[in-house]
């Protein structure tokens, strides 16, 4: 069976320097063509009660380049148009909330440092994907009004190019593409099934008894990080030492977020390699605050405002994880189950007795009634992974 499905991939962008001021002017006229937009909806809506709609704005779009050919003109129409799509979204959304009965706040205008992309919505419509293919070394994008910018390529693209965009972080460029018909590469089956049990400890353990620890120099930029956000505290408002302040926390606000992605993929791919099967809890709050209250009694940790801050970044990691976990099982054609986590950590996986008390410290699970003693998360693993099986059988049967 010939699977496809769509994919996107990150790279680098390499501007000279000329380039990156292009870069820098194109992002912000779409983000002052959002932001026009935006109030002639507001305007429009207060004194009209008019709700003006994304193809009147289209239209419009053309008066506007015409008028301003060395300035908006200067951009692929079809990007601004994603753009403008961009904002009705934030009005349907906005609508569907207030139809909800909820009380939702307006959409608001982006500042400096709030809009940090651009999207074309189709390769080879005002941009071009690999757009030097005879040169030898270097893959290069191409994009209105910007010019053939040189791309950090490291890993090869499958499938169709769809959509590219341009996004800003801190200080570097990323061009993100968007690939339809990625073609599935099934790995060969293992016959193993394990469950993952999520923590804090370790970022995964397996009811094999494998840990995959949190990378150690995550924990060290979230200290950097800490540091520097209580440095931008101390910085007074508008002055030159508050915008650098700012930028070196948005740097390694991309960085943790580079780390930890980059964590994640390699624990996906051990783990797919590994397993015909995966089971994993059900990402929710509860079980977030589950294992948070659990490292705050655990002995020996006073959780200060850092370790907050390292807890909440470790949180994150499970969602990137499991998110890249999901496409890596696609991929490989592996089966990924998610189960509920209620009581998956209390419960002895040898006799069935569940009781808090099982549960010693963070580390260690006991059993009161069989005796049964392992790992804490080793010991929720596996019941992970048998409440993923009953419901597999479950569906099977059915
Ligand atoms: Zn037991």
């Amino acid at each position: 069976m010939a699977v496809a499905v769509r994919r996107s991939l990150k790279f680098l962008l390499r501007p000279t320097s000329k380039q990156a001021a292009a870069l820098a002017a194109c992002l912000e006229d779409h983000r002052t063509l959002y932001n026009a937009a935006l109030e002639h909806r507001r305007t429009a809506y207060a004194k009209a009660a008019v709700s003006v709609r994304y193809g009147e704005q289209s239209a419009e779009l053309k008066h506007i380049r015409a008028d301003d050919a060395g300035g908006q003109g200067r951009w692929s129409f079809s990007s601004q148009q994603a753009t403008l799509r961009r904002l009705d979204k934030a009005f349907r959304a906005f609508f569907d909330r207030v139809k909800a009965g909820r009380t939702p706040g307006f959409p608001r205008f982006k500042g400096r440092g709030w809009f940090d992309s651009v999207e074309w919505p189709k390769d080879g419509d005002g941009c071009r994907w690999d757009s030097q293919p005879e040169h030898p070394t270097a893959t290069y994008v191409r994009l209105q009004g910007i010019g053939h910018v040189r791309v950090h390529q490291h890993r090869p693209v499958k499938g169709r190019v769809k959509t590219i965009s341009v996004k800003r972080e801190g200080s570097r460029w990323y061009v993100v593409l968007s690939c339809d018909d990625v073609p599935v590469e099934p790995l060969s089956a293992t016959g193993a099934v394990a469950g993952i049990d999520l923590g804090v400890a370790w970022l995964v353990t397996t009811s094999d008894g494998e840990h995959v620890a949190n990378p150690r120099h995550l924990a060290v930029t979230a200290e950097r990080l800490a540091t520097a956000q209580r440095d931008l505290a101390r910085k007074k408002r508008g002055s030159d030492r508050r915008r650098k302040a700012v930028a070196r926390v948005a740097a390694l606000h991309a960085k943790v977020r580079r780390q930890r992605l980059d964590h994640a993929h390699k624990a996906a791919l051990a783990l797919v390699h590994a397993y015909d099967v995966i089971v994993h809890e059900e990402l929710r709050i509860a079980s977030m605050t589950r294992s948070a209250s659990g490292t705050i009694e655990a002995p020996g940790r006073n959780v200060s405002a850092k370790a907050g801050l390292n807890r909440s970044i470790l949180d994150a990691g499970w969602g990137v994880f499991l998110t890249v976990l999901a496409h890596k099982a696609e991929s490989a054609g592996r089966e990924l189950i998610a189960v509920n986590p209620a009581n998956t950590s209390r419960t002895c996986a040898r006799c069935g007795h569940g009781a808090k008390e099982n549960r010693l410290t963070q580390a260690e699970f006991a059993c009161t009634a069989c005796g049964h003693a392992a790992h804490a998360d080793v010991n929720a693993a596996v019941n992970i992974l048998r409440a993923g099986l009953a419901l597999r059988q479950a569906a099977e049967a059915a």
